[in-house]
């Protein structure tokens, strides 16, 4: 989980959220949702979080395929908050588990990552979520990211990365004690494997929180070689 920057909301649903808000007593908000998830303004709705999210649900970083959905998370639950059910800065992207786990559980203390700052309460080790202070605690606990049914890919992909570092390090190693070696077939290795590296460090990439916490010194370490390479 990591901070996101919130973006505008379609200037539809804020009209939407004024006109509920303006006589609430008035509305059944369950029955105003479910009119709401057949209409276009829903997909602009979920584009417009797609894009501050960078595709990735808000809570456990995972990606989207063929066989899941990306949902609407409202933070306060709209069962105990009704009046923040079209309030778009009440709503996460999610993926239909973290949903499913939260359902309309909310505590005080959950850290949402588009006002908090996520990093400062939970920190990767390996592939399990760790918390740093009992707000951490809270969101582990209820959003189940540490299930064990939930780590597979996560797994993977950490595999992965360890293995393109490795092979990265094994090469630099090489290199610093014979500095012959360092040919453009080489070059080439290099920077393809680096090149992977980086973009699973960027937020748009699936669990890219993982591979910071993880990675990052090795990360400094091959671009620090790297960079003295170049003057070479
Ligand atoms: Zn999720």
């Amino acid at each position: 989980m990591h901070k996101v920057e919130r973006n505008e909301a379609p200037q539809e649903l804020v009209e939407k959220n004024n006109i509920i808000n303006q006589n609430i007593d008035n509305y059944d908000i369950n029955k105003e949702w479910s009119k709401f998830t057949s209409t276009d303004l829903k997909k602009e709705t979920l584009n417009r979080l797609k894009e501050m999210f960078k595709g990735c649900c808000a809570y456990c970083e995972s990606k989207f395929d063929d066989n899941s959905y990306p949902q609407i998370d409202h933070f306060k639950p709209k069962s105990l908050f009704p009046e923040f059910c079209f309030d778009y800065n009440n709503m996460n992207y999610s993926c239909e588990k973290c949903n499913m786990y939260k359902r309309d559980k909310y505590d005080e203390m959950l850290i949402n990552p588009s006002c908090d700052n996520p990093e400062e309460h939970m920190r990767f080790k390996g592939v399990y979520l760790t918390s740093l202070d009992e707000r951490g605690n809270v969101t582990l606990d209820l959003f189940g990211i540490n299930l064990e049914d939930r780590l597979e890919k996560k797994k993977e992909k950490y595999n992965t990365i360890r293995e393109k570092i490795e092979t990265i390090t094994n090469v630099l190693k090489e290199i610093t004690t014979n500095v012959n070696c360092f040919n453009e077939q080489v070059k080439t290795l290099l920077d393809i494997n680096i090149k992977d590296i980086e973009k699973a460090f960027d937020i748009s990439s699936e669990y890219s929180t993982m591979v910071k916490h993880n990675f990052e010194n090795d990360y400094k370490y091959i671009q620090s070689i790297m960079k003295k390479l170049e003057t070479l």
